[in-house]
């Protein structure tokens, strides 16, 4: 048996995820997680909500709540989502606990013990009405490149031009209003990567087995330009780990808390660490090589966006704490799913997010499109068309008509239990033997975490059985020799459970409907496919499930595709 570590890129805070932020990292994850459990391996998948820094101080103000009590109820509106779409998370985190806390400032410590932090003195606008420094986004003022009104301190959200808060005109504060700002000295943390930059790049050489996206990311900032920088890894916020604490080996830190970028990855650890305390369970043996993490498998899902922090800094935080903390051994990352022509928006309110794709169908009909059209290659687009041919086709009429027609045939012929007699031949033998080449692949598949061809396996194993289905034709053989009917019936009721197994990693929702049909709770993999073929004997009872998918109906995706085109509330 072996160990995996899983975690996915954490979500930020503010806000509903869209589905493009799903398939990037939290859905793929859930995939490889329920594969592995499903192989017999022991899984710990880690989640989390990306709580700290300026976007979540901004939203909470503007909900008109203190930051702490809008971060609750965030994470708990973001989880009861998650639990909707089936992630079946070992823990789902908080970046803002006691325990990532007590961490990022570990780290840190480390890190300044071996050498690693620096401190550089900056300037930056300082807001005598609110009595502290204002991060950029805290700025807003009219744009000097277009004349926009509230264009922010980092950049102008109408002509897209990157600013610094002193270009802009009339600038004023996000919080007061007031117009009383000056600059100011302030003094940083920064992370030295570029000491670091040997030790990184040797260790990205040696990852030969990584996706080319991953390692492309790396290596870009590894080499452009004047190479790997360091990183200010401290802002002038409240809402934060502090980065000024009983037995910091600096000062001049008070009132400052470190970069969400840096305390935001040590969550992987910090939230395996709640999940012990909850549990009575043991953290420390999937993250310390030294309390036998040596023999776990750590692999990290993320969208393309994330791939800096968890080649280099994060690294560079693991590896310069000279401890003997698990490193990542496998990165997948995603491109982008874009949205009908144009891209998902937060801000515009474009495409579908997560509450709304679970008002209108059940997860598995999202998981199902949005797994096999994974942007793994390349960006990917949902379009209303494709998501409702991938529907009707493969869920409804591949593996749902399969269930219904096999189901329904046996019962009305031969009642509610496998029948008796008759013997395989060879069209069972073919079956047989594509289904075990097939499965191998599929399996082959999933290792590689390769997921559009996994899921273009299970389709075509899905295939196999109608078509095999179709060729011994029960209903015919039924008029001259029931017996192999019978045969025939049993086979294919065996088939049920075999897919739902198979399948349970993509959509668990219908895989679960299929063995209750099937009145079984046996989920032993596949090892061998005739074995499996009769594992129902003969007389064993089964129910007619009810319409495993429904289908879309051209009118439903006209409506959906006007709702979601844009400014949601
Ligand atoms: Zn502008």
């Amino acid at each position: 048996m072996a160990r995996h570590l899983i975690t996915s890129a954490i979500p930020y805070i503010n806000g509903i995820k869209h589905l493009g932020n799903l398939v990037g990292s939290q859905l793929p994850a859930d995939l490889f997680a329920r594969y592995q459990r499903a192989r017999g391996h022991e899984v710990m998948f880690i989640c989390a909500t990306d709580e700290h820094g300026t976007p979540a101080e901004l939203a909470a103000a503007k909900a008109g709540k203190p930051v702490a009590e809008y971060c609750t109820e965030m994470h708990e509106v973001q989880a009861e989502i998650a639990r909707g779409f089936k992630l079946s998370f070992d823990h789902f985190g908080r970046s803002s606990s006691a325990q990532n806390r007590k961490l990022t400032q570990h780290f840190a410590v480390q890190l300044a013990k071996a050498g690693l932090l620096r401190e550089v003195t900056e300037k930056q606008m300082y807001s005598k009405a609110d009595g502290r420094f204002l991060p950029d986004r805290y700025i807003e003022g009219t744009c000097p490149n277009c004349g926009f009104e509230s264009a922010r301190g980092d950049q102008c959200d109408n002509c897209t031009k990157q600013l610094d808060p002193v270009d802009l005109i009339n600038p004023h504060s996000v919080i007061s209003g007031s117009t009383d700002l000056e600059l100011r000295e302030t003094k940083h943390l920064f992370l030295r990567q570029s000491a670091m930059k040997d030790q990184l790049d040797a260790w990205i050489d040696s990852k030969t087995d990584w996706p080319i996206l991953t390692t492309s990311i790396a290596k870009k900032w590894l080499h452009d330009g004047d190479g790997l920088q360091d990183r200010g890894i401290t802002r002038d916020l409240s809402w934060g780990v502090p980065a000024q604490f009983e037995g910091a080996p600096w000062s001049g830190m008070e009132g400052k808390v470190f970069y969400v970028w840096f305390d935001a990855p040590i969550e992987y650890l910090a939230a395996t660490q709640e999940w012990a305390d909850k549990t009575g369970g043991d953290w420390e043996r999937w993250w310390r090589t030294d309390k036998g993490a040596d023999d776990v498998t750590y692999t990290e899902f993320m969208g393309k966006d994330n791939v800096p922090f968890h080649t280099l800094s994060f690294p560079a935080t693991i590896l310069g704490s000279n401890e003997p903390w698990k490193l990542v051994d496998y990165i997948k990352s995603f491109n982008y799913l874009n949205y009908d022509g144009g891209q998902f928006s937060t801000s515009r309110g474009r495409g579908v997010f997560m509450d709304q794709a679970l008002e209108i169908l059940p997860a598995d009909y999202w998981r199902w499109w949005l797994l096999s059209h994974a942007p793994e290659s390349a960006d990917s687009e949902f379009t209303w068309e494709n998501f409702q041919t991938s529907v009707n086709k493969d869920l409804a009429d591949v593996l749902g008509n399969f269930v219904s027609r096999i189901t329904k045939f046996t019962r009305s012929k031969f009642g509610e239990a496998l029948p008796e007699g008759g013997a395989w031949g060879e069209q069972e033998d073919t079956l047989i033997d594509e289904l075990t080449t097939r499965i191998r692949a599929y399996e082959t598949h999933m290792e590689a975490m390769d997921i559009r061809k996994s899921a273009a396996e299970l389709r075509a194993i899905w295939v196999a059985g109608n078509e095999y289905l179709q060729a011994s034709a029960p209903w015919s053989a039924f008029k001259t020799d029931p017996d192999r009917a019978a045969a025939i019936a049993r086979l294919a009721l065996n088939l049920i459970p075999l897919y739902a197994v198979l399948s349970a990693p993509f959509i668990p929702d219908a895989a679960d409907s299929m063995l209750g049909a099937m009145q079984t709770e046996d989920r032993s993999w596949p090892q061998d496919v005739k074995a499996a073929l009769a594992a129902l004997p003969a007389g064993h009872a089964f129910t007619t499930p009810e319409v495993l998918f429904r289908k879309i109906a051209d009118e439903e995706r006209e409506d959906w595709q006007k709702r979601f085109a844009g400014t949601r509330d």
